[in-house]
């Protein structure tokens, strides 16, 4: 399955050339275009399938092997402490691309980037909620 005007096919295809992180025989990784930190990452299957939900579980193992090693990667690269692994699933979760895709976003302690909701204070949560909503989230 191939999508001919989606930007990850196009990227799949090699239509738009990105720098290659890892690749196995059905997914590959690649810096994203605007990253949020030094070294965000994009890990995307090869073929079109819209969200998490339309990939088949067989293809779990090649994933995790995709998304590890990336990880591990960019650990190396940008000697980074942890990092986070997000999937936005469908528009309402913040999709913008509609081809299933996973962002690897390398971490440190204290660099100020909030990707856990728990660690707000409830102020903070209510000003994170606003800012997405005025980003259209
Ligand atoms: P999402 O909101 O999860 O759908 O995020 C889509 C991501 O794809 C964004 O972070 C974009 O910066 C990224 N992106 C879109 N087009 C490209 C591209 N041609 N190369 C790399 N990253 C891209
Ligand atoms: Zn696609």
């Amino acid at each position: 399955m191939n999508n001919k005007e989606c930007v990850f096919c196009k990227i799949a295809r090699g239509e738009i050339p990105v720098e290659k992180i890892y690749e196995n025989d059905n997914f590959l990784s690649f810096p994203d275009a605007n990253p949020v930190v030094e070294g965000h990452s994009l890990v995307i299957p090869k073929k079109h399938f819209k969200t998490l939900l339309d990939l088949s579980n067989t293809l779990g193992a090649e994933l995790l092997d995709c998304l590890k090693k990336t990880s591990v990667i960019l650990l190396d690269k940008y000697k980074a402490e942890g990092f986070n692994v997000v999937s936005n699933n469908f528009s309402s979760a913040g999709q913008a691309v509609h081809h299933v895709h996973f962002h690897i976003i390398p971490r440190r302690e204290k660099d100020g980037k909030i990707l856990s909701l728990h660690d707000l204070k409830d102020s903070e949560r209510e000003m994170w909620f606003l800012i997405m909503s005025l980003r259209g989230f």
